[in-house]
């Protein structure tokens, strides 16, 4: 049994009920703003409403929630179930579940109590951190009141900048902007820095935050892109695959992200805007329903965009060193990591069985990151190999698991792949032919990559205990 969202926007097994019986159950009509309390500065929505529903409603009574994730078609129980967050080092974190002050849950019961039992749970109850970020393995959030603050405005500029310092620049940039965030383009050595800061209400601007890549898509373009990439992909085109990266991020830089000064136009930085107009966007959402023509760029109903993210958090304290051994990885191989400029995320073979160009590079960096590195995964997005041992590195989670035992003592809301991420199955890891290739193991033998297309387990360059698929011949 597993709750369903009207979009199910995560990338792992998590809403996946076992086999072909399983149960969903829908928040499609929890879509309700129950409560605005502006003296308290908190809203109560049930689970199904969106983040941009609820951008919209709070701004209706002047008020805001500081740090969301950048793409708004996503439901509020969906994006607390996997951690969801936006970017900051400051007030309580970037997470949405951070800003929960109560959250009603419903779990399994008895017959006597009618099968079911609402429990409500307020700030201070240590069971409501184990529900804020509940992986939909306790039961169904329902509700969820979540503390705001009164709208306010930011100004934001966006500067490119060659990567050198980024090792150093990474943990203290930070600190020093409220809503810093950088996106690293490891293979042009560059990142483009978000300066992003409070400023005072009567600050000039009317900024407007559409991102470009969240926007209604032609779906022939999509198409165009997608079968570009796999031709590059199939034919070992590195440079043109790296010219298709250029000219994305350059498309991105002069179309200023889709940010605009007053809603139609760009004119420069800085952008200054109400908060609620610049965090999230995502117009791809409310395209036209014209017969596909266009739409979000991931759509799986056209020949779009075909990804997967691998996407973690590293601690400050050892971010250098991890940017410096992907530097180092850049160094050996400049073309390698040029998919990540590409569209952040990497290629999905249609062919499971196909390695992606530089497998053995990207698979360095995933095994960088959670074992060199010790990365927390996103639990909405990754594949498996993220989650070997993830459960290990959180000191509470004993006591999440404490939690689960008692609100669904017959394991109704857990899946065997839940389980094994949680650590209680094992099975996580999956040794076949080619399980390397799609994230389902790390390598041990030749077999697990393609040896028959010249990929043979080798370890890292740079981080010898890795086990990556390398392809022989060619390098
Ligand atoms: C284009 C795009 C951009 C993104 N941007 C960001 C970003 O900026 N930051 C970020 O952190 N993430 C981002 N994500 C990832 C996203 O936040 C997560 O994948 C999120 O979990 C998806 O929410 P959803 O509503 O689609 O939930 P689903 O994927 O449908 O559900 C997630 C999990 O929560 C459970 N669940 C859902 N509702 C309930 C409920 N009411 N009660 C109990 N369990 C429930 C489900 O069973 C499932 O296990 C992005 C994803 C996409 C596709």
């Amino acid at each position: 049994m597993k709750v369903a969202t009207r979009f199910s926007h995560s990338i792992p097994k998590l809403v996946c009920p076992d086999g072909e019986d399983g149960l969903l159950i829908s928040t499609k009509f929890l879509n309700k703003i129950l409560r605005v309390d502006q003296e308290n500065m908190t809203m109560t929505v049930q689970s199904g409403v969106t983040l941009k529903q609820l951008i919209s409603e709070a701004a209706k009574a002047g008020l805001v929630l500081p740090y969301t994730p950048y793409w708004w078609g996503l439901t509020i129980g969906g994006l607390i179930g996997t951690g969801a967050h936006g970017s900051t080092l400051w007030g309580l974190g970037s997470s949405v579940h951070d800003y929960i002050v109560q959250l009603l849950i419903i779990t399994a019961a008895e017959a006597v109590n009618n099968y079911a039992k609402v429990r409500t749970l307020e700030n201070g109850n240590p069971e409501l951190n184990a529900a804020r970020v509940s992986l939909g393995v306790l039961g169904v959030v329902s509700q969820v009141t979540l503390k705001l603050q009164p709208v306010f405005k930011r100004s934001i500029t966006l500067s490119e900048r060659n990567d050198s310092n980024l090792g150093d620049e990474a943990a203290t940039f930070g600190r020093q902007h409220e809503f810093a965030d950088f996106t690293w383009y490891p293979s042009q050595r560059k990142v483009v820095y978000r300066i992003d800061d409070r400023v005072p209400a009567n600050t000039p601007g009317n900024g407007l935050n559409d991102f470009l890549g969240f926007r209604a898509t032609s779906s022939l373009v999509l198409a165009i892109l997608r079968t570009s990439e796999e031709i590059q992909e199939s034919t070992n085109d590195a440079g043109g695959k790296c010219s298709s990266a250029k000219l994305t991020t350059s498309t991105l830089k002069f179309g200023a992200y889709g940010f605009s000064n007053n809603g139609f136009a760009f004119t420069g930085y800085p952008v200054v805007g109400f908060h609620n107009r610049v965090q999230a966007s995502g117009t791809c959402l409310d395209s036209l329903e014209d017969a596909r023509i266009t739409a979000c760029p991931w759509d799986s109903r056209v020949k779009g965009l075909f990804f997967h993210q691998t996407t973690f958090s590293i601690s400050l304290s050892k971010i250098k060193g991890f940017i410096e051994d992907v530097q180092r990885l850049v160094a050996l191989e400049p073309r390698a990591l040029c998919v990540l400029d590409l569209y952040n995320g990497i290629l999905m073979s249609k062919d499971p069985m196909s390695p992606r160009l530089f497998e053995d590079f990207l698979e360095e960096v995933e095994q960088l990151a959670f074992f060199k590195y010790g990365a927390l995964p996103h639990w909405g997005k990754n594949r498996n190999v993220a989650f070997i041992g993830a459960i290990n590195k959180y000191k509470n989670a004993d006591k999440f698991l404490k939690v689960k035992q008692s609100y669904d003592q017959l394991g109704l809301f857990s899946s065997e792949w839940t389980d094994q991420i949680l650590g209680l199955k094992d099975g996580l890891i999956i040794v076949k032919e080619g399980c390397a290739l799609e994230g389902l193991c790390i390598c041990s033998e030749d077999i697990h990559c393609a040896p028959k297309n010249g990929f043979f387990c080798r370890p890292g360059k740079i981080y010898k205990d890795a086990r990556v698929c390398t392809h022989l011949s060619s390098r």
